[in-house]
């Protein structure tokens, strides 16, 4: 028995001994790193000659040079010299900040039900992927995710795993059973786990318990704000256009839940019912809107609640809604109502200067190199080129600001050219506040495209 515990002491003493030393090289190893870390040269990079629109001015500030210093703009000025700079001669283009999509949905690439049968996840992580690469190319360094499951991609996109925008994700869309976002079959069991949210899309909430865990399993995983759908809508199957979705009691206690993590809700909603019933219960961005009232309009200027505008989607697409292959006869029908009230609806929305951001909610092969015509669109409506070019970048960024805590980029301004933000930026061959179309010309017009201080295209 002696010796065994003798030679068990001595084993013990020298494996300890083994775990000091591991640990000490350990600790060596980690102060390497950490050191060669420290010693790597920060990357500099000065842009000369550019005309800025820094995101809220009225016109642009000619023969600007603007030094980024890693991911932050250092400063924007004339004449700035910096030896050791990579120097970007920006030839007399726009420098204009990178641009921002308020409405993604990049798991939903043919319409909720072939995404619901037709994929499985990892073919559906594939082409959101294909279409984040996308955004970028089209010069959308940011994007809100407003509903599905990406919420691993925008953490491996974070981790600079995965190429793609920033992403503001809401994880999976909180609905009804019988709501926008109930994607079952029709012989359903009321309660049994929804299609939706066996594939990651969301979840089917009835009552206040539900709700609260849903909201609190999204910020969770890392959504930045909750997305509700409060009404019916147009591609779904069991929810008609009228109704108006989830009670007060649950869009209350949704909004508390966003509110106790320092973020907010956004909720999909088309008439005066629904979007007023978000409004009381503290919702502060309206999806659509496309059916209410001028009175509506006013109080949400008011009080302070943005406006989310998909102006392909209600004006082209829903214009002809024979166009749209994958809708059913009654999903047309819903598409021609909303194109009616959509352009009264812009019409109110600009005449009481409601806050409007652009998102497109354009997905799918024939609209994913298109999110920019979700911009150019709202000029037929109306809007100058200024307050269209403001919906897209800081207008955009003031309503990502509200998910507070929970935003992944609170470390810089977005949607700004100005020292401290963020180095998202496009140099354009021409000025979009002259003509807004080129934005459509991304391809040969866009000759940089800069995100978080990386050149992701440079063909001056
Ligand atoms: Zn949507």
């Amino acid at each position: 028995m002696n010796v065994s515990i003798s030679t068990r002491g001595k084993l013990s003493r020298a494996f300890s001994l083994l775990m000091a030393a591991t640990f000490l090289v350990s600790l060596a190893i980690y102060a390497t790193v950490v050191q060669a870390k420290e010693k790597k040269p920060p990357s500099i990079i000065l842009i000369t000659n550019v005309n800025v629109w820094d995101g809220t001015s009225k016109s642009v500030k000619k023969g600007q040079d603007v030094l980024v210093v890693d991911n932050i703009i250092n400063q924007v000025g004339k004449g700035i010299k910096m030896s050791g700079a990579k120097v970007i001669d920006g030839k007399g283009g726009t420098l204009i900040p990178g641009l921002i999509d308020m409405h993604a949905h990049f798991c939903i690439q043919e319409g909720m039900l072939v995404g619901r049968d037709g994929y499985d996840q990892m073919a559906m992580g594939a082409r959101a992927h294909v279409s984040m690469r996308q955004y970028l190319d089209q010069g959308f360094t940011t994007a809100r995710d407003t509903g599905c499951n990406i919420l691993g991609m925008a953490k491996a996109i974070n981790n600079g795993l995965l190429e793609g925008p920033r992403l503001f994700p809401s994880g999976g869309f909180l609905s009804q059973t019988g709501g926008h976002a109930d994607t079952g079959s029709f012989n359903d069991i009321p309660g049994r786990v929804d299609d939706l949210e066996r594939h990651g899309f969301g979840y089917i909430v009835d009552g206040v318990t539900e709700a609260r865990r849903a909201a609190r399993q999204n910020l969770r995983a890392g959504a930045t704000q909750i997305k509700v759908m409060a009404g019916g809508g147009v591609a779904s199957e069991f929810d008609p256009i009228h109704t108006t979705q989830m009670s007060a009691e649950e869009m209350k206690a949704i909004v508390e839940v966003a509110k106790d993590y320092g973020t907010y809700v956004l909720v999909h909603a088309y008439h005066d019912r629904s979007v007023n019933r978000a409004i009381d219960a503290g919702a502060r961005v309206i999806e659509h809107n496309f059916l209410v009232s001028e009175k509506t309009i006013k109080r949400m200027k008011k009080e302070g609640v943005a406006l989310s505008a998909q102006a392909v989607m209600s004006l082209e697409a829903f214009g002809n809604p024979e166009s749209i292959t994958f809708f059913s006869a009654d999903q047309k029908a819903k598409a021609a109502a909303v194109n009616k009230g959509a352009t009264q609806m812009f019409k109110w929305a600009r005449k009481h200067g409601v806050l409007i951001v652009t998102g497109g909610d354009m997905f799918g092969p024939a609209y994913n190199t298109r999110q920019a015509d979700n911009m150019v669109w709202m000029s037929k409506v109306g809007f100058t080129p200024l307050e269209i070019m403001k919906m897209g970048t800081s207008s955009a960024a003031k309503v990502l600001s509200w998910s507070g805590g929970m935003n992944p980029y609170k470390y810089g301004e977005l949607g700004v050219i100005k020292k401290g933000a963020y180095a998202d930026l496009i140099i354009i061959d021409g000025d979009p506040l002259k003509d807004i179309k080129v934005l459509n010309d991304y391809k040969d017009k866009f000759k940089v495209i800069m995100k978080d201080g990386k050149v992701l295209k440079n063909t001056l």
